[in-house]
């Protein structure tokens, strides 16, 4: 009898071991956002919708083959938001926008929730994936935050690939500027107000007043791992004619990306003004944290209170640490999805 013993033991151990590696691989999540704004069904033809819905579900795919193949939250947010920055479709990397000069100056940002490290860019203007350059300063330097020519430099001594400003234009970005900033001219002429140039809308007008399609087509991807560790990475161009130099909440860590193991991972988009007097990322965190809020309440609750009672516009994807996924938003629509351990993505771009 006593031989068995410890056989016994051995193998319900071994079972244990193996029914919590099961179930952790069970748990991998991974969510994504491409941006919040004015998106109805009255506003995006069936072909656009059509577009958005493969570029999510390819960049959901993309995420989950790294969770699935073992590799880290870090890692699947990474290779998700490298699928949204190379498609043109997005406003973030190749498809970012322009600044009222008429350039392109890109942020990102990457909050690992095991480590509490963090790494961010912003104003870069030559790196083809900004992210990359966030993970970099991350894991790479003794910095969160680098800016403008230095991130650039850094990046390129990183050995991650430079392109030509050029790469960053695209005509319909193009179009998209031409346009804002005839709308401000039209609407200061209109109003029979003295001219104010879109660079310096005055001060009294609503911030929505100077945005142009109501869209933000930033992408952000929040993951959780086999190993239950959490990340957030977040990637822009951030708000057509922007005044040259201005930067948003995309890659302000606590503003636009957080994460923690302890809670939640979320990524935000929207008028980065408001996201960063609201902290609003790390106010879901902070509610979880402190009063034991679900991730569903935490995120209602700060939408609530940092941008709808304020005027404020755009949404989070955020993740919490048993996998729960909760999209929040008080724009019309937001792109955004999901892919858990079946691998089937799920693509939502509408309220309802
Ligand atoms: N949050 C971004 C910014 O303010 C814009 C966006 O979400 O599209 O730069």
């Amino acid at each position: 009898m006593h031989f068995f013993k410890p056989l016994a033991l051995a193998s319900a151990l071994l079972l244990s071991s193996h029914v919590a590696a099961q179930a952790d691989r069970n748990r991998i999540t991974l969510a994504v956002h491409g941006g919040s704004g004015t998106i109805s069904r009255t506003t995006i033809t069936a072909e656009q919708e059509a577009r958005y819905r493969a570029s999510l579900e390819q960049a959901l795919r993309a995420g989950h083959a790294v969770l699935a193949g073992g590799g880290s939250a870090v890692d699947a947010v990474v290779a998700t938001i490298k699928i949204f920055e190379d498609d043109p479709l997005f406003n973030a990397g190749k498809g970012a926008v322009f600044t009222n000069e008429g350039k392109n100056e890109l942020d990102a940002s990457i909050m690992d929730g095991k480590t509490g490290l963090a790494g961010a860019v912003a104003g870069v203007t030559t790196i083809k994936n900004p992210i990359t350059a966030a993970r970099a300063v991350m894991e790479k330097s003794r910095h969160v935050l680098m800016a403008g020519v230095g991130a650039d430099k850094f990046a390129a001594a990183q050995k991650l690939e430079i392109v030509d400003p050029a790469y960053f234009h695209t005509p319909h970005r193009w179009e998209q500027l031409q346009k804002a900033k005839e709308r401000d001219q039209i609407q200061l002429d209109h109003d029979g107000k003295p001219k104010t140039s879109a660079v310096s809308p005055a001060l009294s007008e609503p911030f929505e007043a100077w945005m142009v399609d109501h869209k933000f087509g930033t992408v952000g991807a929040v993951a959780l791992d086999a190993n239950g560790n959490l990340a957030a990475g977040t990637s822009t161009g951030g708000l057509t004619n922007k005044l040259f130099g201005r930067v948003g909440d995309s890659p302000i860590i606590c503003a636009g990306t957080y994460a923690d193991n302890q809670t939640v991972a979320v990524s935000a988009t929207g008028t980065g003004e408001f996201f960063m007097r609201g902290v609003v990322a790390y106010d879901i965190s902070a509610r979880m944290r402190y009063s034991n809020a679900s991730v569903n309440h935490a995120v209602d609750q700060t939408i609530k209170a940092t941008l709808s009672d304020k005027n404020g516009r755009g949404g989070v994807v955020a993740l919490d640490k048993n996998g729960i996924v909760k999209y929040g938003f008080n724009t019309e629509g937001m792109y955004r999805g999901a892919i858990r351990a079946d691998g089937k993505p799920e693509v939502l771009i509408y309220k309802d």
